[in-house]
């Protein structure tokens, strides 16, 4: 890799878009030695990402890790670097560390990872509503991934991007801007891209090993999915719906679903998507996407989810009959309001 100056580079290239905040956890963690990085549960690339490349600049600085998620992170993600070294564990009995570090987190419940309150808590998040749990806090909205906030950490702590790293945060950039679809992106997002392009990682490969990785049972999945797909608002929202059979009948598992709901955004007339997952517990776990102005995160905060303008999710008891129908119609009005200030 290229060596060069992380500390200038950026600072000579942007604005002052590194909020305050990245100082108070950097200082906490050069203090400390022993840390414990949890996320949220049903990881996605930018929770895997921002923890394995905290890790590795851990790691760099000589300090003890421990990753723990309630959940195992998707299939296509396994042979990135460091994926072993990933616990799955519902409770931490005892932490025995000097801090957790919480990312992509707006609660601690969201890592569904149990014996973890009570410790010295690093949250770091851009999840709208952080509820600044941590003992220090560090919250940013205007970052299009956690992944960007851990690059700000990583040169705050003045670690070299090596291509593990690098490849790691942009994991999180990719993945969490839909594949540059998202709003949030910045002069700074594709700065930091750059700088991971420089330190070794290959756009293309890594586009076909985050995009292109499909299973046949997730293929046949999609198939099965589009055509049980129902519309409303005259073909601006598009209705989604899984369950167990479903899952059986195309050889398919819950991993598979990953990133099947942005498929009918692709249609021009489509506003919003949303996607009921009838889980095997009978709970309904609801994801929601929009284009431009449509915001989601409002209808999932109703419902006490959350997440952002463009992606946001919650989940309800079942069963799916009892919520469908209001979900629709807020859904609907969402719409109306995005486009209302459309230019
Ligand atoms: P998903 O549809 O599960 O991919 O989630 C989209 C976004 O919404 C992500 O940023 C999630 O972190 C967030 N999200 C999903 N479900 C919840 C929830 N129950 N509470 C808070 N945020 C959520
Ligand atoms: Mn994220």
């Amino acid at each position: 890799m290229t060596a060069t100056n992380r500390d200038t580079d950026l600072g000579a290239t942007l604005p002052a878009t590194t909020p305050a905040g990245v100082e108070a956890i950097r200082d906490a963690i050069r203090t400390r030695h022993r840390f414990l990085l949890t996320s949220h549960a049903r990881p996605d690339g930018d929770s895997i990402g921002s923890q394995l490349a905290m890790a590795f600049a851990l790691d760099a600085l000589g300090k003890e890790v421990r990753i723990v998620n309630a959940d195992p992170a998707p299939e296509h993600y396994q042979d990135f670097p460091g994926m072993h070294r990933i616990e799955v564990a519902p409770r931490v009995e005892r932490p025995d560390v000097d801090a957790v570090i919480v990312m992509e987190c707006s609660d601690l419940s969201r890592t569904a990872v149990a014996g973890l309150e009570g410790e010295f808590l690093i949250n770091i998040d851009h999840h709208a509503g952080n509820h600044m749990y941590g003992s220090v806090n560090w919250h940013d909205e205007s970052a299009a991934a956690c992944g960007e906030m851990v690059f700000g950490l990583i040169q705050a702590l003045g670690v070299e991007l090596t291509e593990q790293i690098a490849t790691h945060i942009y994991l999180a950039i990719l993945t969490d801007t839909g594949s540059f679809h998202h709003s949030h992106i910045t002069p700074r997002t594709f700065e930091i891209c750059r700088q991971c392009v420089e330190a070794g990682v290959n756009p293309a490969v890594m586009a076909r090993r985050v995009f292109d990785s499909n299973s046949f049972g997730k293929l046949k999945l999609i198939g099965a999915l589009l055509d049980d797909m129902e519309l409303a608002d005259q073909g601006r929202l598009a209705v989604l719906r899984m369950d167990e059979q479903m899952l059986e009948a195309t050889g398919s598992t819950h991993n598979d679903t990953e990133g099947l709901i942005n498929l009918p955004l692709t249609a021009r007339e489509i506003q919003a998507v949303v996607f009921f997952k009838i889980t095997d517990t009978g709970d309904v776990r609801v994801s929601m996407r929009s284009k431009y102005d449509v915001d989601v995160r409002r209808v999932a905060s109703e419902y006490g989810g959350g997440g952002h303008k463009n992606a946001a999710g919650f989940t309800v008891p079942g069963p799916l009959a009892a919520v469908r129908g209001q979900v629709v119609d807020r859904l609907v009005r969402a719409i109306a309001e995005g486009l209302e200030s459309r230019p």
